[in-house]
């Protein structure tokens, strides 16, 4: 038996079943390819993360005593098609059986579907073992269940695997502590300097650009500041516990132009690419909350991120594939705005989130949400672009959790699949949160006039093109009531500046 293990670059869990025992019958291979840098163009930061990260694990694989072939993005034995690469192997090295984890994409999951069909030896499919819940797990839970919200979805994780209960119950006697999540910070708590690993990677930049890869976004003199293997994971995670949890809960929704990750794990690279399993995640910042004088709601509010939304948006991709993909529930055509690739757009908020996405291949969950998300949405933009962009920009964009944040939650395409209500806001919740609008060239207080906040009348005007599509949803009731008591006047000016504004969108 000659065995052939495909580790895809998003499967590098040192921890998988597959490693513990040393197999001369088995050999590993690992493909840096064309088929994955130009499926949408990607942040410099995304390609030279991966290509780190799947470097060191062939590395620490071939430590153990492993057997690994790896082809690099300039090897002539690459053909930089999965199925030909794997084609190829299983001819020259004689392979009997083929095997691989299962995928989290859709794409890579029918991909494989069809090699094995295709090839003359039998295929054998292991789970990654990453998630707490399988892939079909939330399509079962919600089965015959009129909405699935991600709230009870979340409960019976937290029972199924006894986190933060006691005797069914949930610890501190509540199960949500979003309502003291939500702070403004104003730089009244010190916020210690973000882990970061830098490390010199001109020669691997320099590798891309002989090849011509394609790429955005910046690479800060030439280093790289992510984990790129385990052992960095666990100390970006440790940092986390002892530095960052006594404030994620409060400041979570938080956004300043200074502090821009705030008290952010900044994981989800570590995560997406299996350094850390979710589980030890959630473990340690159980200990943390057992051990230190943190309180409940720093706690509850991280782990909900992971075994609810985490585990949640991966039950719906599974669930809603492919056909989620194509949904576009407003019918929105629009562009995408020029300043999405440059961060040049006089509105502050979104320079904030675009620079820090373009600088660092990161933006926190309410910059992505609220700011660029909110924009996309009432600048009527295509869902497909709008997904591309977030794919590409991401440094732990994977489709699985990226399209179901995006086009699901932030862009509504869905129809309100994964969302009760759309995202959307005009200036005055982003002036809550942060402190973008006080040096901002629009005035977050206005509606129509030259200087007016764009969010402003881009707010109401979709609320009025929408109205039959939104009108019957119970969360938009409010927002309704207050458009029914506009003149038709006044809605007539706002209609009117939005359409100003979305006709002359790069210029704003
Ligand atoms: P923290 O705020 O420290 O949270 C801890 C962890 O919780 C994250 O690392 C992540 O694993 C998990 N988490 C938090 N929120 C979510 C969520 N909504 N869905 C799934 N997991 C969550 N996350 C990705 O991992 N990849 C993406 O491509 C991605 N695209 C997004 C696009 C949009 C429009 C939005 C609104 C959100 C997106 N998210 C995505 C979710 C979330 O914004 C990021 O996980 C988070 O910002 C990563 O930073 P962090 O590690 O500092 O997170
Ligand atoms: Fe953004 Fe409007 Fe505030 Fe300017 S005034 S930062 S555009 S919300």
């Amino acid at each position: 038996m000659s065995v052939l293990r495909l580790i895809l670059a998003d499967q590098l869990n040192y921890n998988h079943s597959w490693f513990n025992k040393i197999d001369s019958n088995v050999v590993y291979c690992i493909f840096e390819m064309r088929q994955e840098t130009n499926y949408v163009k990607h942040h410099i930061q995304k390609v030279v993360g991966f290509f780190l990260a799947m470097r060191a694990f062939k590395n620490h694989l071939e430590c153990l005593g492993h057997s690994v072939i790896y082809y690099r993005i300039s090897d002539s034995r690459n053909s930089h098609n999965l199925s030909e690469n794997i084609i190829q192997l299983i001819s020259d090295l004689k392979i009997t059986q083929f095997e691989y984890q299962l995928p989290d994409e859709y794409r890579l999951d029918r991909q494989l579907i069809e090699l094995s069909e295709q090839i003359p030896i039998p295929t054998i499919v292991y789970d990654s073992e990453h998630f707490y819940s399988t892939r079909e797990e939330l399509a079962e839970f919600f089965k015959g269940k009129k909405q699935r919200v991600m709230e009870s979805f979340y409960r019976y994780m937290r029972l199924k695997h006894g986190v933060l209960v006691t005797e069914e119950k949930p610890i501190g006697g509540k199960w949500n502590y979003d309502n003291s999540n939500r702070n403004k910070w104003k730089e009244d708590t010190l916020i210690p300097i973000h882990y970061s690993k830098p490390r010199i990677v001109d020669k691997l930049i320099k590798e891309l650009q002989v090849l011509d890869i394609a790429t955005f976004g910046q690479i800060h003199s030439n280093t790289f500041e992510y984990p790129i293997n385990r052992i960095e994971a666990l100390e970006q995670l440790k940092y986390f516990n002892s530095n960052l949890l006594k404030h994620f809960g409060d400041y979570q929704d938080a956004m300043h132009s200074r502090e821009v990750n705030l008290y952010h794990s900044r994981i989800s690279f570590a995560l997406n690419i299996k350094f850390l399993a979710p589980k030890e995640v959630v473990d340690s910042v159980v200990q943390t909350y057992h051990t230190t004088d943190i309180d409940l709601n720093q706690a509850e509010g991280f782990i909900r991120q992971i075994i609810g939304w985490r585990e949640y948006m991966r039950g719906m991709y599974w669930a809603e594939m492919p056909e989620f993909k194509v949904s576009n529930y407003f019918n929105h055509k629009g562009a995408l705005p020029d300043f999405f690739w440059t961060g040049n757009t006089k509105m502050n908020c979104l320079k904030q989130a675009l620079s820090n996405s373009l600088d660092n291949a990161y933006a926190h969950h309410i910059q992505r949400l609220m700011v660029i998300g909110n924009f996309s949405l009432l600048a009527q933009v295509h869902p497909d672009l709008v997904d591309n962009w977030f794919l590409g920009v991401y440094i732990d964009a994977i489709e699985w959790v990226q399209i179901t944040n995006t086009r699901g939650m932030s862009q509504f395409a869905d129809g309100g699949k994964i969302a009760t209500k759309p995202y959307i806001s005009s200036g005055s919740y982003i002036d809550k949160m942060s402190n973008y609008c006080s040096n901002c060239t629009y005035n977050k207080k206005t509606q129509v006039d030259e200087d007016s906040c764009p969010f402003n009348s881009l707010y109401w005007n979709f609320l009025i093109q929408n109205k039959e599509l939104l009108k019957n949803n119970f969360r938009m009731r409010m927002m309704y009531s207050v458009l029914h008591k506009m003149t038709d006047v006044k809605k007539a000016g706002l209609i009117n500046k939005a359409q100003q504004i979305l006709s002359r969108i790069n210029e704003f």
